[in-house]
């Protein structure tokens, strides 16, 4: 069997700290006492927190052995599709920590915040630039929420227009958050079908488009890794119809530098500074969804916006048609200054040539792939590939248990059963991070699975077979999460 980074080495049961402390242990040693001692009020200190009494060891191997129960993209590869799980360069976590950024209080006056405001208002600048938008928000601290953001500021246009708009196209292929956002603000969604090879068809938004409906969200690439081609004859049909266009700039990773957003038509797009720009992500940490529009809709956008005048940097909040704020201060500013410190150390030619890194190895899994699994869509593909099982589905094995077995060998699953349009989905991104080397290694543990499937798919259903826990009710699992080892 092909080898791939395996996942044989120990992992240790681990108790709670509480069942682990002991009374009187110490994790700490104090210097001896040279003032006299002075009684405290009981009454001041009450009981405090119940906290268990642990040595400094106890401490150090609790927390190392639950870091060793996870899995991240600093431990292997991570190819899980739409989501850019790529490296994040350690300076990055480096620049968020300088301590003149770190310490930075958000109620200091501007005239003492310059640096901090400085490096909002140039990342604003990077964003325009980046998308070829003409304004940003960096308030929205994940996609979903620059999704509500942007479609609040849609319906705030709208208002003071005077227009009556309920309804919105979704296509098949979008995100969750695309009709959740929509339906927070009142619209609701009307799905529409994707065409045959897995893109929009202008007909199709032509057919629904009408002057009670707000817009579109298109997501560009799509969800299937494609890229929606029609982009400007879709939006030219939008707009025709005094509508909007929302883009969904979570695949940002495949198009950086390459495609200028405001020329495809699009008014307002949101990116994933977790998945494009440097944040680890998928742990449920902060994230940041940055708002990027036309000049048409930025007097809607967030305030306060970071504004740069003769006499510095200095907080815009008194614009009449904004929305108001979508976050307490200045949004999730750790992730910004990750932001700004990766696209300052990458710069304009290296962002691009990530994209088209990350737009190559999706290629590379597809074309060395597709002789073993069914291509959803035999067509090319951005940064990321969608197979199906429909031919493992023949010695009864599915999707589900080829990507608990890639567990076995050491591998994150990658996205499954999503985009809900390809039945048994298989979703890979490998993204520009990964060396010819490493995608080599998983194609072919990937391709052995498949093999595995035809001679021995029992076996294949108990996978993972070498993990701490096998198969889990993944809903209980995230609803009612068990926490002790
Ligand atoms: C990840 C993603 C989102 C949502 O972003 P969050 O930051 O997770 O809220 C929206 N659309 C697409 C296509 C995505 O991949």
């Amino acid at each position: 069997m092909t080898h791939g980074p395996g996942t044989n080495g120990l992992i240790l049961d681990e108790p709670l700290l509480w069942e682990k402390g002991k009374p009187g242990r110490v994790a700490y040693s104090m210097p001896t006492r040279d003032v006299p001692e002075e009684s405290v009020d009981d009454t001041l200190v009450g009981d405090g927190p119940d906290f268990p009494d642990l040595g400094e060891l106890d401490v150090i191997r609790h927390y190392t052995r639950l870091s060793q129960w996870n899995f991240g993209i600093d431990t292997g590869m991570y190819p899980l599709g739409s989501c850019t799980m790529k490296y994040n360069p350690k300076i990055n976590e480096k620049m968020a920590a300088t301590p003149g950024l770190a310490s930075a209080h958000p109620l200091l006056e501007a005239e003492l915040s310059q640096g901090i405001l400085k490096l909002h208002y140039e990342l604003q600048e990077y964003l325009a630039a980046v998308t070829g938008m003409d304004a940003v928000s960096l308030q929205p601290s994940a996609g979903a929420q620059g999704e509500l953001t942007a479609m609040l500021m849609f319906a705030a246009y709208f208002r003071k227009k005077n227009e009556k708009r309920t309804k919105i196209l979704i296509p098949d292929t979008a995100h969750g958050t695309n009709p959740a956002s929509a339906a927070l603000c009142g619209f609701a969604s009307i799905p529409i079908t994707s065409g045959k090879n897995g893109i929009l068809e202008p007909v199709s938004v032509e057919e629904l488009m009408d002057e009670e409906t707000v817009g579109i969200m298109v997501t560009n690439p799509n969800t299937l890794g494609l890229f929606e081609e029609q982009i400007k004859e879709i939006t030219d049909i939008v707009h025709r119809k005094g509508g909007l266009v929302y883009g969904d700039g979570a695949n940002m990773n495949a198009i950086m530098g390459m495609v200028d957003i405001k020329r495809c038509g699009i008014d307002a797009v949101h990116l994933n500074l977790h998945k494009t720009f440097s944040t680890p992500h998928g742990g449920g940490g902060p994230g940041s969804g940055p708002v990027c529009v036309t000049e048409e809709l930025a007097p809607f956008l967030p305030v306060p916006l970071v504004i740069k005048t003769d006499q510095g940097y200095l907080l815009e909040t008194d614009e009449a048609d904004s929305i108001g704020r979508v976050h307490g201060f200045f949004g999730n500013v750790s992730v910004l200054i990750r932001a700004y410190s990766y696209i300052l150390s990458m710069g304009p030619d290296n962002l691009k040539k990530a994209s088209q890194l990350a737009v190559l190895n999706g290629a590379y899994v597809k074309a060395r792939l597709m002789d073993t699994f069914e291509l959803a869509f035999d067509r090319p593909c951005m940064h990321e590939c969608v197979f199906s099982d429909s031919r493992q589905q023949a010695f009864k094995v599915t999707t589900l248990d080829m990507a608990k077995r890639l567990i076995d060998h050491g591998y994150h699953p990658p996205t499954i059963y999503f985009p809900l349009v390809v039945p048994g989905a298989i979703m890979v991104e490998p993204t520009e991070t990964e060396c010819k080397d490493d995608l080599d290694t998983f194609i072919e543990v990937f391709k052995a699975i498949a093999a595995e499937a035809e001679q021995d798919s029992e076996r294949l259903h108990q996978a993972p077979v070498i993990t701490k826990v096998r198969r889990l009710d993944e809903t209980q699992a995230a609803r009612k999460p068990c926490l002790t080892g």
